[in-house]
């Protein structure tokens, strides 16, 4: 009998290594989080249950680690996209608003951390709190009050709406701007990787700067948390900056090449997006697959019925297509030497926010197809499918929404000049 193991993930592709992180989030998943998942789901607020769950997730299991260099009690995994994919869809699976929490924690130290761009210097200093025995949690400062899209349509806008500004006094930045909506905002981030600009309404790709900011800076302050329709593990909040200074050195690599390796975060972003849609599509597989089964009407199971089965099938074919699709564009940022791009390739972010753009749809689609066979049972909290369509919506709405998504995938494939 098929499994959610049996949608297509490719054996030669996907390392043991690998696939041994899945399997021990799922253990972790099903003894830990899934059956606590419907309160986890009501503590937005406090994030009592969820605070605890992070350590558990980010330091016991050790995904803060992945990235960071071995010196400083990383993991070194040269299979960072992979690890990706296998992580969010796994933990995604089990709650996507966790997943969201679990990822961003160092998705906004990427520029600093990977290979070839490495930058010693911020692993050093921040790489054993990172990978040490306390909860230390990362956040990706980049949406503004004005725009969210603006300052991710980097290609287009090039920086020119970015509101927060660095300025160097001596040997400290002075940071100064309002940030909106990051995922572990709010009393939970320890450091957030502030997108700044140099001068404001500079299209100059020299200007843009990601500079570190610790959560305990003078000057640092945030809000309240959120109340969101779903997502309620992830945390997010206002977060101003008055008169903030930083040594110097917080600044990831410096002009130009801050925004050039930043790219590499965004199509990380994407391919993270698109697997969490994979994992909640396959927990939604799991749950429909058994009430079909057990679901007796007009004298058979739900699923013999002619019209429930092509529903069955539309929902297999999301997971299946989605996820082939997922593992390629995994193995393309894996393998520059095979595909003859880096993963910071302009080409290479627009490729991919049509890949998040995909994922998105297919899950919405298949939360929303699976309620409507459930009937009233799926929209009541008891059997989860309620929770992860409230979740999925806002997988195709963040990282520059579903308009950015579209337009940037259609200026890489048709080559458009104007948008
Ligand atoms: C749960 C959650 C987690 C988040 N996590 C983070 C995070 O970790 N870090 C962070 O910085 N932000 C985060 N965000 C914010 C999120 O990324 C932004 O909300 C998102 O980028 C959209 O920005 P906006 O809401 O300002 O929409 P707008 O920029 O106002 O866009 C509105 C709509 O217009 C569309 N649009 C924009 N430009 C164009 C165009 N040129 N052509 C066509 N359509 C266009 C957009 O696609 C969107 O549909 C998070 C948000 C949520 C809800």
């Amino acid at each position: 009998m098929p499994t959610i193991d049996d949608f297509i993930q490719p054996k030669e592709w996907v390392s043991e290594f690998i696939i041994e992180v899945g399997k021990m989030i799922r253990r972790w998943g099903e003894e830990r989080y899934i059956p606590i998942r419907q309160q986890v789901d009501e503590d937005w607020r406090d994030h009592v249950l969820i605070e605890p769950l992070l350590k558990e997730a980010l330091v016991d299991l050790g995904l803060n680690k992945g990235m960071f260099p071995a010196e400083v009690g990383g993991a070194d995994s040269s299979e960072g996209a992979a690890g990706i994919c296998m992580t969010a869809q796994e933990l995604a699976r089990i709650d996507s608003g966790f997943a969201t929490a679990c990822l961003c924690s160092t998705w906004g130290m990427m520029p600093a951390i990977l290979e070839p761009h490495r930058s010693q210097e911020i692993c050093r200093e921040f790489g054993p709190k990172f990978c040490g025995p306390e909860l230390y949690v990362g956040c990706h400062a980049m949406t503004e009050p004005a725009s969210g899209a603006d300052v991710e349509n980097i290609g287009r806008m090039q920086g020119r709406t970015i509101r927060t500004t660095a300025t160097l006094d001596g040997d400290e930045w002075v940071i100064n701007g309002h940030k909106i909506w990051p995922t572990n905002s709010g009393k939970l981030a320890d450091l957030f990787t502030v997108v700044c600009t140099t001068r404001r309404g500079s299209t100059d790709p020299n200007d843009f700067a990601l500079i570190l900011v610790p959560a305990d800076t003078e000057g640092v302050s945030t809000g309240a948390p959120y109340r969101k329709c779903g997502m309620n593990a992830d945390m997010n909040s206002d977060i101003w900056f008055e008169n903030v200074r930083v040594p110097r050195r917080y600044r990831f690599h410096g002009p130009g090449d801050d925004l050039k390796y930043w790219r590499r975060a965004i199509s990380s972003g994407n391919l993270a997006s698109a697997a969490m849609c994979v994992g909640v599509m396959k927990s939604v597989y799991e749950i429909i697959k058994k009430w079909t089964t057990e679901r007796v009407v007009a004298g058979k199971p739900l699923k013999e019925h002619s019209l429930v089965a092509d529903m069955l099938s539309e929902v297999a074919l999301l997971i299946e297509s989605t996820s082939a699709w997922m593992w390629c564009y995994a193995r393309e940022m894996d393998h520059p030497e095979i595909y003859r791009w880096d993963p910071w390739d302009e080409r290479f972010l627009l490729k991919t926010r049509g890949l998040s753009l995909y994922a998105s749809n297919a899950v919405e689609q298949a939360c929303s197809r699976a309620m409507d066979f459930m009937g009233s049972y799926g929209y009541c909290r008891e059997f989860d499918i309620e929770k992860h369509w409230r979740d999925q919506k806002v997988i195709g709405l963040w990282m520059g929404g579903k308009g950015l998504k579209a337009l940037e995938n259609a200026r890489y494939w048709y080559d458009l000049e104007t948008l």
